[in-house]
């Protein structure tokens, strides 16, 4: 499978150890709560402004996102009451998916993950002290017990299970009405990722699979996913939905697909894959 992952953030490089202050030929790109902050207009950019102009306090908690050519580019939290200015707005990462290149939006996409991360970790976890950047690496460290704390990144399966022409679908207890979608989940500690796929579809389903194999993967910045998709067929069992995540499970030809999830996702681009094999007679 040749999937395109929009949101891994390949035009950016890290170059470690980073600057001790915010270099003044960085570009920052703004985020506010969950929101980016985006020049308006027929094709929205997202808006980059240069250090001199921000003040000191933003200036310190910028975080170093990595270099784009030469320009090092970092992120910066900004307060929900300060004033925009005309012409700008924030949007949420979904919204930019439809409204910018693939390339700003693996940037966009890092950029809220990383702040995320840094909200999350100002102080250590373990002794309460006020955390400092490592520098040298995508992490931070507490002074005191010397804990090295790094970003959270949560591997979660998803699986296209398939039976003769047809493919297994679930509906999550809180998808949009007639959505369907396929078997996915978080891996748990102590657990290979292929025995996470066949617990997934026997916890949600009731049936096992057989003949997984492994097809790609995407970084899903919702807020920390790394999801890893698989292909997998029917070995046995009844169709029998969980009750609890999953309302209802079913399988579903290619000429009566439900209702998709949006075509940023990876499940879309699995089912579509499926799909386009089918018609064409191969493997997918
Ligand atoms: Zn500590």
């Amino acid at each position: 499978m040749d999937h395109k992952a929009r949101f891994a953030a390949r035009s950016l490089h890290k170059h470690y150890p980073e600057p001790e202050r915010l270099p003044v030929d960085a570009s920052l790109v703004f985020v506010r709560g969950e929101g980016v902050c985006v020049r308006r207009g027929s094709t929205p950019t997202i808006y980059n402004a240069q250090p001199p102009d921000l003040p000191e306090c933003l200036q310190k908690s910028a975080q170093y996102l990595g270099h784009r050519g030469s320009t090092p580019c970092y992120a910066v939290e900004v307060p929900g009451d300060q004033p925009l200015p005309e012409g700008l707005a924030y949007f949420g990462v979904r919204e930019l998916a439809a409204l910018i290149p693939d390339e700003e939006l693996a940037v966009a996409g890092l950029a809220v993950q990383i702040i995320d991360y840094d909200r999350n970790t100002r102080f250590c976890g373990r002794c309460g002290t006020p955390t400092k950047p490592a520098r040298i690496e995508r992490a931070k460290v507490c002074p005191s017990c010397h804990r090295a704390i790094y970003p959270r990144l949560s591997p979660a399966i998803i699986v296209l299970v398939r039976k003769n022409d047809s493919i297994l679908m679930v509906r999550g207890v809180r998808a949009p009405p007639g959505r369907y979608s396929l078997v996915a989940g978080f891996v748990e500690p102590g657990e290979t990722i292929e025995d996470a796929v066949h617990r997934e579809v026997r916890e949600e389903t009731g049936i096992s699979i057989k003949n997984l194999r492994y097809l790609a993967s995407e970084p899903w910045p919702f807020p920390d996913s790394l999801m890893l998709a698989f292909v997998a067929d029917y070995e046995s069992g009844e169709v029998t939905p969980d009750g609890v995540e999953i309302e209802s499970a079913a399988w579903f030809d290619r000429d009566h697909l439900p209702d998709l999830p949006p075509r940023l996702s990876i499940t879309r681009a699995l089912i579509d894959d499926w799909a386009g094999s089918v018609s064409r007679g191969q493997e997918p």
